[in-house]
């Protein structure tokens, strides 16, 4: 069964799916980690998606459903949260389609004020090498300049430059926003407040989490 997270780029989407992930088990989908994971390998669909993803803009609905596809491949039984799917109204009837092997339980809006995004996103570093994230004033890495976990060099990805957080938050308003609607008309709509430290927001998405689980 799947749970599908929304939210503006620097939402949180991604830490709260980790932390699902560590405390009940449930599998991590994230659309924008498997593109990069795509760039790294050079891979044919990593060559065509590699300037689009810097801009901010969004990759083809064409080439998203062939890589969710090879990420949804096998997961029957587990509970799938997809972190970055779908974005915008087209993706979230192509998900439907795909919804008898893997049922849409609920579809959570995790929401943050623009402001606090902006802040999160400018001041995010990850790890070249393991993937890890950092944020240069909120949650430094204790070994400074280089990644506490694995040594790699902290960098700021390219879509994390101010001029593209801003066509990101553009696409959001523009095309992803109005799949909340979408959902709404469903009954598949739950709201979760974003703002705030990891763990209180944990918290309230876990009361929603376990209620539809
Ligand atoms: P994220 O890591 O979720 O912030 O995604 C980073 C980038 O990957 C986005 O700005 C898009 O360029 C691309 N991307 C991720 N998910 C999708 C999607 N569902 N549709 C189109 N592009 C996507």
């Amino acid at each position: 069964m799947i749970l599908v997270f929304i939210g503006a780029p620097g939402a949180g989407k991604g830490t709260q799916a980790d932390l699902l992930v560590k405390n009940k088990g449930y599998r991590k989908l994230s659309t924008g980690d498997a593109l990069r994971k795509h760039i790294k390998q050079k891979t044919e669909i990593g060559k065509k998606i590699s300037s689009v993803m810097e801009s901010g803009n969004l990759v083809s609905d064409e080439i998203l459903s062939e890589v969710l596809a090879e990420e949804l491949d096998g997961c029957v039984d587990e509970v799938v949260i997809l972190d970055g799917y779908p974005r915008n109204i087209e993706q979230a009837k192509a998900l439907d389609r795909i919804n008898d092997k893997n049922p849409i339980k609920g579809v959570i809006h995790i929401d943050v004020p623009t402001p606090v995004l902006i802040e999160r996103l400018s001041g995010r570093r990850v790890c070249s090498s393991c993937g890890a994230s950092f944020h240069v004033t909120a949650m430094p890495s204790s070994a400074g300049e280089v990644c506490d976990k694995c040594g790699g060099e902290l960098i700021q990805r390219p879509d994390d430059r101010p001029e593209n957080i801003a066509v990101r938050l553009r696409v959001y308003d523009e095309l992803t926003k109005p799949v909340l609607d979408y959902y709404k008309k469903k009954g598949l709509y739950f709201s979760v407040n974003g703002d705030g430290d990891t763990l209180s927001v944990y918290r309230r998405l876990d009361k929603v989490v376990s209620d539809l689980i």
